[in-house]
């Protein structure tokens, strides 16, 4: 699915150069929005093959389509009432009906085992990056095929490092941020100095965060500060049912992980907490605002500061990324 930009997403609405109906399958590396978020559009279109992926990528899909699907509905209904649409009426790129038939279509395939389809053999491998997160190799008789999909960084705080990717004689590689590098060297520490800075002024730190992949980061970070007596014992509220849910499948997934699944289940218990104490939220907290008015509320607050945001791409539907 194509995001960001306008004349990006405009070719959302464009069609294939082959019909869809005429594809024998879809296979999906990982659930970001930005590899996947097309596909119920694909399948609204008259494909109704199988779409292969994980078991933890159908069950992300089953968050992320549905909610892509739910903002387009309503991005939709907006621009009707308020006539600002260019064409009438105008529709959403998907509905929940689409994301639900492209749901059913999913076949989960279990991890390195080769899955024979038609003529070819497909096996996932593990690539971090985000939970159920997979390159692709399709090989048939005389040929291989690895579709890298994103890979991961080796230092990810929850996600396994990649193996050895398998062996294919061609490959096809991702290169999402071109030639830029990430250092992560320090960022831990300097998350606790800031968390420690703003609760010693009696403020709130806000952490913009993607749902998918980079919320339960900042949380297993926040976690591991507060049980080796970094930063106060303060509350950590997660404000966003969709990273809520996806936390939620972290915890069910957690062999995929690089932590103990007992040290998963205490992160979601504190986030729970912070969850429940959100909502329904008391008068005048936090959680009674709408979240895009968090940061208009609050930051204007001497006391209280923003975090780094924690960037990631493919979590929300295109209108609103
Ligand atoms: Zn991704």
């Amino acid at each position: 699915m194509f995001q960001e930009f306008k004349h990006y997403r405009e070719r959302n609405w464009g069609d294939l150069e082959v019909r869809a109906g005429s594809l024998d399958g879809v296979v999906l590396t990982h659930a970001h929005l930005d590899h996947s978020g097309w596909v119920p559009r694909l399948v609204r279109t008259g494909f109704d093959g199988p779409i292969y992926c994980t078991e933890a990528t159908a069950d992300l899909l089953h968050i992320l389509w549905m909610d892509a699907a739910h903002i387009q509905e309503e991005d939709a209904a907006y621009a009707n009432r308020k006539g600002f649409a260019r064409h009438f009426p105008a529709l959403p790129l998907y509905d929940k009906k689409d994301a639900a038939d492209a749901l059913d279509r999913l076949r989960p395939v279990p991890w390195a085992i080769p899955h024979a389809i038609g003529g070819f053999k497909l096996s996932f491998h593990r690539v971090g990056h985000i939970l159920g997160a997979s390159c692709a190799r399709l090989e048939d008789a005389d040929t291989s095929v690895l579709f890298s999909g994103d890979v991961g960084r080796s230092t990810d705080l929850l996600m396994r490092p990649s193996g050895p990717p398998p062996a294919a004689e061609f490959v096809v590689l991702e290169s999402t941020y071109g030639a830029r590098s990430h250092s992560e060297e320090g960022l831990v520490a300097r998350l606790a100095e800031v968390v420690r800075e703003t609760v010693s002024r009696g403020g709130v730190l806000l952490i913009p965060a993607f749902a998918v992949g980079r919320s339960q980061a900042v949380l297993w970070a926040l976690h591991r500060l507060q049980q080796d007596g970094e930063i106060p014992n303060v509350p950590l509220l997660l404000d966003s049912p969709m990273a809520t849910n996806t936390t939620e499948l972290y915890q069910e997934h957690a062999r995929e992980l690089r932590v103990p699944p007992s040290a998963i289940d205490g992160m979601c218990a504190s986030v729970r907490d912070a969850d429940r104490r959100a909502r329904p939220p008391p008068p005048g907290a936090a959680g009674a605002e709408p979240r895009q008015h968090h940061p208009d509320r609050r930051l204007p607050g001497p006391r209280n500061a923003r975090g780094p945001p924690a960037r990631g791409r493919g979590d929300r539907a295109p209108s609103r990324a």
